[in-house]
């Protein structure tokens, strides 16, 4: 999508602070972390939200995950722990429309974090 900020970090016309890339999967670090460790993880293919994700793109979001527990284990915080947050829609707090989960880790985090 033309005007997706997040588009454009994948395509390399925005700057980003990468963790991860497959041909699939984009992973950088928030611009304005909530935590010590502050994550996205993104599919490259342009998903508006959650509620827009299709039957044929399940596979994707499994992978997502997978990815993100890779990521806990390389970057060591798998065994403290973490959250994963996926915001969607006006009520969800959802600023950038395109789908990312919020990777975040290391502190004991509170309840409310993100919003
Ligand atoms: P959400 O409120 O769930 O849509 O979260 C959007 C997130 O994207 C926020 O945590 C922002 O700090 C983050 N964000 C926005 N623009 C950028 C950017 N250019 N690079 C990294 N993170 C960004
Ligand atoms: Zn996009």
């Amino acid at each position: 999508m033309e005007d997706c900020v997040f588009c454009k970090i994948i395509k390399g016309e925005i700057p980003s602070n990468k963790v991860y890339e497959d041909e699939e999967i984009l992973a950088f670090k928030d611009i304005e972390p909530a935590a010590p460790i502050h994550i996205l993880v993104i599919p490259k293919k342009h998903i508006s939200s959650l509620i827009e994700v299709k039957e044929n793109e399940i596979e994707l979001i499994g992978k997502i995950y997978k990815t993100i527990n890779k990521i806990a284990k390389e970057q060591g915080f798998a065994e403290k722990g973490f959250r994963v947050i996926v915001n969607c829609g006006e009520d969800g707090g959802q600023e950038v429309g395109h789908l990312h989960f919020h990777l975040l880790a290391g502190k004991k985090l509170g309840e409310k974090i993100i919003g």
